[in-house]
């Protein structure tokens, strides 16, 4: 076995964007960093929409570590004006359409079965839908543009800790290779790694949300906005064209997500209730089929799709739960999406591992020599880790609750935005954020559980008046006050927010 001659600081495992972005920050603060790639670059991710909190992250990554050319990422305009070969769409908020079985999508004059959230101005100014391909792949080159030595096709088959030194044995198509290095920072995105190297155990098993997902990328489908106006429904005061946003489509058994790239590709797919025991039982094509069966613009939109090249075929996730037992060991840590996933419901995945890198890297760099207070910060970053999962899997499980209610599950979903503003509001203002959405709040913690058990007694009743959910959204209404700067739940909004986060 060939013995690399490096001794590295840092090896990180996963060139996802988490990864690539960690060793490129890593590198600008002096650590000697490898990155390990089990694929090869240009390769399918799922995992496309970013977020105001999202861009605000890459905007801060970009100036505290030098890495100037991050910061056109963080909005569609500077992304296309200097990287115009690299896709991407335009997300200008979150839009919420509820389906009813048997029937052609409808709505009224107060857009009862529509939500839109705008979260941006303009569309130079705008989120993004990440082409993951693209992107994933320019990091990639970017890790060797950096110098940093980057191994694709290649997978750890062991590691042994000896005097505060990790010996990896590495194996690239058959040629087994030894590498060192003082740090483990496990990016891989699934708790495999994890398992295979330190018996670390990943469970859904604390996890309130149960659902999978069955997905690909479509070429050329038609655009909603398009379908409306077929339907002569009136789209003239949405804040923005829906299509360049998270558009969502809401079920009965879950909820679509369709997320356009200026490459005429849509991320398209279902994230289904895992607790429905009909789904349950049939294969892909089956639940495919047969929520078109059931729900005829979902029909209409998907039977003029052709599948893209890239997979070329339908996915279907097991349940996509999971949460690592631990989150550090001697000599490792693992990042936040690594550690575990609820679902991609509020598209919190992006700006979740972004935030995770500012954490990790702060604390490596207060830590170089990765000694004993490296540990103390590790146990803390475990807890923060923990407390926000439990709050995002509250937030989702809620809306699962409420998929067959939409009012419910628009007051419902105000708690994601008004915790987002908060959260918002304090990086905005330079104020220190230690957790996500600000998940260790007790106040947010105590709205979102009271809130959370308020919703499980309505949704376990036979059946729900009108009378009680206005009064549930009257107490949500209340609840967030104190955040709600955007007007959430002002019934003359007419459930269109033009503009809910603060002027970025
Ligand atoms: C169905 C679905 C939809 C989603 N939608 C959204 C969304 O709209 N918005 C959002 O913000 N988030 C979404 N997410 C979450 C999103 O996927 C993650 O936040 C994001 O992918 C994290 O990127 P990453 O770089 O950490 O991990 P990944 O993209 O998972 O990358 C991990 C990399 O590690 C590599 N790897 C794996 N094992 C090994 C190994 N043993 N050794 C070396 N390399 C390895 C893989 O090949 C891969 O390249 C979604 C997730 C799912 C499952």
């Amino acid at each position: 076995m060939a013995e690399h001659p490096r001794h590295y600081d840092i090896l990180i495992a996963g060139a996802g964007f988490a990864g690539s972005i960690t060793a490129l920050v890593l590198n600008n603060c002096g650590f000697k960093v490898c990155v390990m790639e089990k694929g090869k670059h240009p390769r399918f991710a799922i995992g496309e929409s970013s977020t105001p909190i999202a861009d605000m992250i890459l905007r801060s990554l970009s100036s505290q570590y030098n890495l100037p050319w991050l910061y056109d990422f963080s909005r569609y305009g500077s992304w296309q004006q200097s990287h115009p070969e690299i896709a991407c769409g335009i997300k200008r908020g979150f839009s919420y359409f509820k389906h009813y079985p048997g029937k052609p999508f409808y709505t009224d004059t107060r857009h009862s079965n529509e939500l839109l959230v705008a979260a941006s101005v303009s569309d130079s100014m705008s989120d993004t839908n990440w082409f993951r391909s693209d992107f994933d792949a320019f990091l990639a080159a970017k890790l060797k543009a950096y110098g940093i030595d980057y191994y694709d096709t290649t997978e750890i088959e062991a590691a042994v800790r000896s005097n505060g030194q990790w010996t990896f044995s590495t194996n690239r198509k058959d040629d087994k290779m030894t590498i060192r290095a003082s740090f483990l920072i496990d990016a891989t995105g699934s708790g495999l790694l994890a398992k295979k190297l330190f018996s670390v155990k990943s469970s859904a098993a604390d996890f309130l949300t149960d659902s999978f997902a069955v997905f690909s990328h479509f070429d050329d489908l038609p655009t909603w906005m398009e379908i409306l106006q077929q339907k002569n429904i009136p789209t003239a005061d949405y804040p923005y064209n829906a299509d360049r946003s998270a558009l969502h489509h809401i079920l009965d058994e879950g909820w679509i997500w369709a997320l356009r790239f200026n490459n005429d590709r849509t991320s398209w797919g279902f994230a289904l209730n895992g607790n429905n025991a009909s789904l349950q039982k049939m294969s892909t094509d089956e639940i495919w089929n047969t929520l078109q069966a059931k729900y005829p613009d979902i029909h209409r939109i998907l039977s003029k799709s052709a599948l893209s090249a890239e997979p070329g075929r339908i996915i279907q996730s097991p349940r996509l739960q999971g949460k690592l037992e631990k989150c550090f060991g001697d000599g490792w840590l693992a990042m936040p999406h690594t550690i575990g996933f609820i679902d991609p419901l509020f598209s919190t995945g992006i700006a979740y591992s972004l935030a995770g890198i500012e954490r990790i890297v702060q604390m490596l760099y207060e830590n170089r020599d990765f000694d004993r207070p490296l540990y103390a910060r590790l146990k803390a970053y475990e807890a923060t880790v923990f407390e926000e999962l439990k709050l995002i899997d509250l937030l989702v499980a809620g809306c699962y609750n409420t998929m067959q209610h939409f009012q419910l599950f628009n007051a419902w979903s105000m708690l994601y935005f008004a915790f987002t503003i908060v959260y918002e509001q304090r990086r905005l203002n330079n104020l220190p954020v230690q957790y996500f959405l600000e998940a260790g709040n007790p106040r947010v913690q105590e709205i979102a559980q009271t809130t959370y058990k308020d919703l499980l007694k309505l949704t376990g009743q036979t059946s729900i008046s009108q009378q009680e959910i206005e009064v549930f959204t009257d107490t949500v209404r209340e609840r967030i006050k104190p955040y709600n700067t955007a007007g959430l739940l002002n019934p003359a909004a007419k459930n269109m927010y033009h503009h809910t986060v603060a002027e970025l």
